[in-house]
């Protein structure tokens, strides 16, 4: 195989890396996390002319190589680090043509590197409407690189570009602004003591909290840089910026016109709609509903479909295969748990295809702008709205919905907080013991059943805010303020963006969280499905012979609730009965606590068999609620009374009842750590709730 040659895109947020990036790979992507943090690596690999390869890797949006986050570190740790497996051969700047002036510091800094560096000029379609022309060969010159004059949008350029990749042996490395004259007595020292050394990448160590791969902070004689303070070397920093855009001034003097009278315009009439203190807000409500109603009412179609088929496909085995455990295995455990990972793929399409064109057509950054200000205060960003709002339908696209947060500590937050939200699972639970144990009866007209399924919505919604707060104080994470952030234009939505952001999610969500919850639900089925002794393996004898009055269905719902109880899943349940009982609960809904684990939603599944009412479907769920107000404890109360009631839906308000939000927090955390966190903190937080609520009330 011959020498792929490696390629960084790198640029300032909204600039078109991605869409620059999607032009070179197609669907030949790939996209996993650093080690360790949520940061998203998207890598791929494009076909250049005559067999040769290129490994393109989108960093994420930089500002400059003055780090203020841990994405930008994550680039400058990289452009420093020559033995990084991922350190480019060639990096490609990819500037806007309408931000052109901003978008060449960041040019300019990684051409001191010694990096060879093209130049992307991307929205080359803009440039009429704004007024604005290039001289291309004069800016080559003066920027001693070589430019390709892109438009992703209309595909022109792409074709240049490619050959600039294949030859990027011929670039200059000529640097852009000599380190040295940013302070002559300074620099000379530092020559001095580091001859071997180049010093603008020195500089960069300096002035840089971040590390450098072999070049360690204490591995250099730092009693040498003393001779300057913090704010001297602040000041020579602002020092450099200047110098860098006095550069900069001075090539687009002579490379770039623009003609102001086309500039502006329609931007600000809908910038002045879409952020106005009340429009904008309306605006992005009734926004926020239709992805809401989409995610809740479009995607039941697909999802009902899905389930029917599954169910089918399980039918159609059992009856086919000969009878055993490896056709119980098939069709019970592994069919319906790929049809639980499956069932996801609706919503999360649907989701992303409202982010991504939210976010393709420049809107996104509208919201971040009018939401920020009140969810910072909560350790939240201005996107973290549309994952909490989606958390509504099911906390699995929410979460995936958080990779849109650039800041890693927003994001992280986000994606703890947002299964508080009251996801569509729970709400079979709800309906039910909310019929039990609130009574009838109403409040200035609204029904008391109706209230209570509000206040659960709420104090959901308030937890997330809380814990945010929280965990805010907790996660400290120092966290300079922005650099510019000039709202990018609108524009309609790339379609290929857009279809490649829906089909790489789902992918992902599909491989990667599915195999997790494929193996947990496998475990939970054996745990269901067999258990130690006799009383298991002879439950139909058993249960027969007790019951010689019972045939037919009647007999093998007992059998099975019989099965159920003896399996491992009810020994478990039993087990944990003295954990439980201080929260009002008895075994059988220790059993349907363990078997919800797999989603809430089968809670009702399980009481249903335990108190052998058959299968779950609609028409048996009166049976189940009379089954369920009928039981009674030994000391002749009954079990789901107003007190164990109140505190079965506060426990599953907050506890973290589900595989697959955690499957798919390991996945976007990339560890196993956070997950750990959130089920064991959401746990204790419904336990003890759970446990005030009961004790308080009974
Ligand atoms: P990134 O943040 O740098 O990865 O940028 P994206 O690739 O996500 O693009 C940001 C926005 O610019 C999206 O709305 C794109 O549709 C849009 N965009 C990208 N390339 C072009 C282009 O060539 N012309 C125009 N008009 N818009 C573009
Ligand atoms: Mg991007």
């Amino acid at each position: 195989m011959s020498k792929q040659i490696k390629v960084a895109l790198i640029g300032n947020p909204n600039t078109g890396k991605t869409s620059v990036f999607n032009a070179l790979t197609g669907l030949n992507q790939k996209v996993g996390n650093y080690p360790g943090i949520t940061v998203e690596k998207k890598e791929g690999i494009c076909k250049l002319p005559r067999g040769v390869k290129a490994h393109i890797l989108d960093l994420p949006g930089t500002y400059s190589l003055n780090a203020s986050s841990i994405d930008e570190n994550l680039v400058i740790e990289l452009l420093l680090n020559k033995n990084d497996k991922d350190f480019p051969d060639v990096a490609i700047l990819i500037s806007d043509v309408e931000n052109l002036k901003r978008n060449l510091l960041l040019f300019t800094q990684i051409k001191d590197l010694k990096i060879p560096t093209i130049l992307v000029i991307n929205m080359a379609d803009r440039m009429n409407r704004k007024g604005i022309s290039l001289n291309i060969p004069v800016l080559e010159e003066h920027l001693h690189t070589n430019i390709a004059l892109v438009s992703t949008r209309k595909n022109d350029g792409i074709q240049n570009l490619k050959d600039l990749i294949t030859n990027y042996k011929d670039l200059s490395l000529e640097p852009c602004l000599d380190t040295s004259s940013i302070d002559v007595d300074y620099f000379s020292r530092l020559k001095r003591a580091f001859p071997n050394q180049d010093l603008y990448k020195l500089w960069l160590v300096i002035t840089q909290d971040v590390n450098f791969g072999k070049i360690t902070r204490q591995e250099m004689d730092f009693s040498q840089f003393k001779t300057k303070s913090e704010s001297d070397l602040k000041r020579l920093q602002q020092k450099e910026t200047i110098k860098r855009y006095q550069f900069i001034n001075g090539v687009l003097k002579i490379g770039q016109t623009i003609d102001p009278s086309q500039a502006r315009g329609l931007t600000a009439k809908f910038d002045r709609i879409l952020t106005h203190k009340v429009w904008g807000y309306a605006i992005f409500f009734i926004i926020l509903l239709t992805i809401f109603q989409a995610i809740y009412d479009w995607a039941t179609v697909p999802m009902d479909f899905i389930d029917a088929s599954f169910a089918s496909l399980s039918d159609w085995v059992k009856q086919t295969l000969p009878s055993g455990v490896f056709t119980d295995l098939l069709a019970e455990g592994i069919i319906a748990g790929i049809g639980g990972i499956v069932i996801f793929i609706p919503q999360i399409a649907f989701l992303f295809l409202f982010i991504s064109v939210l976010e393709e057509s420049g809107y996104m950054s509208r919201v971040v702008f009018l939401m920020d200000r009140i969810m910072r205060k909560f350790g939240l960003s201005g996107k973290s709205v549309v994952p909490l709002i989606s958390g509504t339908a099911c906390a699995i696209p929410a979460i995936m919905a958080t990779r849109n947060i650039e800041h890693w500590k927003e994001r992280l937050i986000t994606i703890l907080v947002t299964p508080f939200t009251t996801c569509s699972a729970r709400l079979p639970v709800y309906l039910i013991i909310i019929a039990l144990v609130i009574p009838e009866g109403r409040f200035i007209g609204l029904s008391f059943q109706a209230l209570s399924l509000m206040f659960l919505y709420i104090i959901g919604f308030m937890m997330a805010v809380f814990s945010a707060y929280i965990l805010d104080k907790i996660l400290k994470t120092h966290r300079k303020s922005f650099f510019v952030i000039e709202m990018p234009g609108y524009k309609i939505p790339l379609l290929k963006n857009v279809g490649i952001s829906v089909i790489e999610k789902t992918k992902t969500f599909v491989f990667e969280a599915g195999k997790i919850i494929l193996a947990i639900s496998i475990v939970l089925w054996v745990l269901a499905s067999y258990g130690p002794g006799e009383s298991f393996s002879n439950a139909e004898a058993i249960v027969s012979s007790e019951n010689t009055n019972l045939n037919g269905i009647e007999l093998e719902d007992k059998i099975a609730s019989h099965k159920l109880e003896h399996s491992y899943i009810g020994i478990i349940g039993k087990t944990i009965e003295p954990a439980i009982e201080p929260l009002g609960y008895d075994w059988k809904i220790g059993i349907a606590l363990v078997t919800s684990f797999a989603a809430r939603e089968v809670f009702v599944g399980t009481l249903a068999t335990i108190y052998s009412v058959g299968s779950s479907d609609a028409e048996q769920v009166d049976t189940i609620k009379d089954k369920m107000a009928a039981e009674i404890r030994p000391d002749g109360i009954k079990i789901f009374n107003l007190a164990s009631g109140i505190s079965l839906l506060l426990f599953y308000a907050f506890a973290m009842q589900c595989m697959s939000t955690l499957a798919i927090v390991k996945r976007e955390t990339n560890s196993w750590k956070w997950p750990l966190i959130q089920l064991f903190g959401m746990s204790s937080i419904a336990y003890v709730v759970a446990l005030i609520a009961y004790q308080f009330l009974k």
